[in-house]
Parts: structure tokens; sequence; C-alpha cells
């Protein structure tokens, strides 16, 4: 059987997220701002049209934003991250297998049906997500990820394709490929697409014809593989199963600056108890935790320090790595320094399916299964009724150091007080 690479975006996802929860919202201009309030990351296509750019910083746009009336949000990214795992299992009830490439795209692998044609398929597929989750997607296919992403891109810039564009099943895919700007092509990053122009190399057409000694001598390896891909040979696998994280790291800038060592404490023990959640989630241990201050990098007389603890034993233990974090704060810390970011790294994770034991460090098997019991019963808790029902006291109850979001919508999928209420 005949099968194609797919990549499924959703369109303008963190505005239509939005829209998705809150009627009073759809089809009305909205922009989200990013953390602590600071630019314009995401428009809904109505805010698009008035002109509203991106990257904007919302002090400076304020009131052209309140005289057009666009409604503005704080980003939400409890509700985007939920909403992309719904999207992503939709995915993946409907196709025959699927890379998850970011919070709103996924390469698929789909069956090509005997009389070649996608397109109902796609729209059943939209309706799907339509009508589940409120969310608009676009669909673009090819032989390859490399000529998927460009279908997606023809699929999402022309109104007529209706979300739709399959490169392979039409009569003129040079004329597309001719159209597409080589700054457009997947894996052309600033400076080969700058490169590219001084070579006259202008369109993702022109990128697959030149020869390939030309691109190697250039981008190498990655650049041959690149004209391969556009020529519908696929060279970058699906990768279906995701690699393990080496990493996890949770790091905020402040709402305000820090300078009391208690703030500080509550703000990293708010991010070791984070982490630690996603450790566990992750199914995967940590053999060592870092801890990192600073202040403003343009202000004068900057500071930064990170310090790190090995763990003898590893794991995901909150009980075990706040203390761990803690001791590091209180070590890195310095008075009358205003801090404006903190965070907390963990490195050399591993999974939690083995459980390798110290020699030199006391154990206990069953004092190790409560643990994990309380630590899991925690997260069912915190999963089923929201984040932070249940915490920690060292995380404080203000938090007056956390991030400005003055705007944020609802958890109105994570958090059972917040469902929307429907009057029938
Ligand atoms: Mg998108």
């Amino acid at each position: 059987m005949v099968q194609a690479i797919a990549l499924i975006d959703g369109n303008n996802f963190y505005a239509a997220c939005e829209q998705s929860i809150d009627p009073s919202v759809a089809k009305r201009p909205l922009v989200i701002l990013s953390n602590n309030d600071g630019c314009i990351i995401a428009r809904s296509p109505e805010a698009r049209e008035l002109g509203i750019p991106m990257g904007q910083p919302y002090f400076r746009i304020r009131n052209k934003l309140e005289r057009l009336g666009v409604i503005v949000r704080s980003s939400n990214y409890a509700l985007y991250g939920d909403m992309s795992q719904r999207l992503m299992n939709l995915l993946d009830e409907n196709c025959e297998g699927i890379e998850i490439y970011s919070i709103d795209e996924a390469f698929a692998r789909i069956n090509r049906p005997s009389n070649g044609d996608l397109h109902p398929w796609a729209r059943r597929l939209r309706a799907l997500s339509n009508q589940s989750l409120g969310l608009p997607i676009s669909i673009g296919f090819g032989a390859s990820k490399g000529q998927a992403k460009l279908a997606n891109h023809l699929a999402k810039t022309r109104a007529f394709h209706a979300g739709i564009f399959d490169l392979i099943n039409i009569q003129d895919q040079d004329s597309y490929l001719e159209s597409i700007p080589i700054e457009n092509v997947w894996g052309i990053g600033q400076k080969s697409a700058h490169w590219c122009r001084l070579k006259g190399i202008n369109t993702a057409k022109q990128l697959r014809d030149i020869p390939s000694n030309q691109l190697k001598a250039q981008l190498g390896i990655v650049g041959i593989r690149l004209q391969q891909e556009l020529l519908g040979q696929a060279c970058l696998p699906l990768a279906t199963t995701p690699s393990p994280k080496q990493t996890t790291c949770v790091s905020r800038s402040f709402g305000h600056s820090v300078t009391s060592l208690e703030e500080l404490i509550e703000a990293i023990a708010t991010y070791v108890v984070h982490a630690s959640e996603k450790l566990r989630r992750q199914r995967q241990l940590t053999q060592s935790i870092s801890v990192f201050i600073r202040t403003n990098p343009f202000a004068p007389s900057f500071y930064s320090q990170e310090a790190t603890t090995r763990l003898g034993v590893p794991t995901n233990d909150t009980t075990v790595l706040l203390p761990t974090a803690l001791a590091l704060t209180r070590k890195i810390f310095s008075a009358h320094k205003q801090f404006t970011k903190a965070g907390v790294i963990m490195r050399h994770l591993q999974s939690a399916d083995y459980q390798q034991q110290s020699l030199l460090a006391t154990y206990s098997q069953e004092g190790q299964y409560r643990r994990d019991q309380l630590m899991r019963t925690i997260d069912q808790i915190n999963a089923s009724y929201g984040k932070g029902t249940i915490s920690w006291a060292c995380c404080g109850l203000k938090q007056h150091w956390n991030m400005r979001r003055e705007k944020i919508s609802c958890a109105a999928t994570t958090r059972i007080m917040e469902i929307p209420i429907v009057k029938a």
C-alpha cells in the first residue's frame, strides 16, 4: 500500500484554544501575550486582518488595541498543553503513526486509498477536530516530511485550498514549488536562505533543481537530505516513539524583581515541585539537580550563579529533591540583589523502571514504596482537582513573585471548578 506523509498543524493555535473554551471571543480579534504580559505572541485571523503585528511589546500597543476593540489574553500554557494533548490523541486514533513535532504540529503516516484521493479523509479529520475540540487544522500531504511541510504551507496560505493540500496528487507540482519563497522551506535557516538568495535560488523549486554538489559544498549533508526530501525521497524517518528526555528544566522570569531569600525559596520550591511532577509523568529519575538565579543582564552589576548537587541515588521524589534544591538556593543567594529569573535543572535523567541502589546509602524498600505511593496520590489529586490542590508549604500561598498574567483565561479543561457552564 502506498503511504503518504502528512503534516497536520493547528491554525493560530493559542488563539484557537482561547476561542474554543470561550464563545464570547470566537471570531473576534484576539491577541495572546508572552510570559509576564510582555509581547504579542499569537493572533486570531481577525486580529491579523486589523494589522496587529507579532512581537510588539504590549505596553506600546495597548491603546491601539483598546481603540480597535481587540481582546487581550495572558498566555495560559496549562490550557494550550492540555488542548495539544487532546489534538495529538485525536491524530493518533486517526493516523497510522504520528510524530509530535511541536505543541500544535505532528507528522503522520497515512495509507493512500486506491483512487489516490486523500481529500475525503482529510475533510473528515478537519471536521472531527472542529467538532470535538473546536480547533481548526491544516493538512499537507507529501512523499516525505519536507514535501509535507511545503504542502501544509500551501494548504494554509491559500484560502481556496480549504486547509488541505496534496503535493503528490496534483497536475502542476512545479508551479506550486515555484510559488514558495526559499525562506519558507523547512530546514532553511536565515543564513542558508541568505546564501541561496545570493546564488539566485529564490524558490523551493530552484533549491530542488540545483546541482547537488553545489548544495553539498555549502550546506553539507543536511543540504543534500533537504534536496532529496523535496524530490520526494524520504530521508528523515518518522520518529513515532519520542526519545526519552535527557534534561528537564523549569525556569521563569519573575513578575517583579525578588530580593529576599524567603521569596526566592518560594519560587525555587515551586519550580522543584513542578519539575518533579514532570519527571514522574515521564517515568524518569534524576541523578543531579541544579539551581540557578540571575539579575537583569542589561542592568549594571549583573549577578548570575548556579550550583549543582549530584544525588547518591537517582530519584523523582519531591521530598528528597526539595531540601536539596533549597540548600543550593541558600548557598548561591546574595543579599541586596534584584533577581529577575531563577530556575531548576535536572540532568542525567534515567528511566524509572530500573532503580539503581547505592552501597553507601541506607535503603528501605518499604519506605521507598510508601513515598512512591504518597507521590502518586498527590499527583492523582492534582490531576483530578487542578494543579496546586495539594501543595507544599514552602511554595508559599501568595506567590507575589509569580509572573504577571493579568488577563489569563480560566483552566477550563484542567480544573473541575472552572469547567465552562453551558445553559441549554
Ligand atoms: Mg500552527
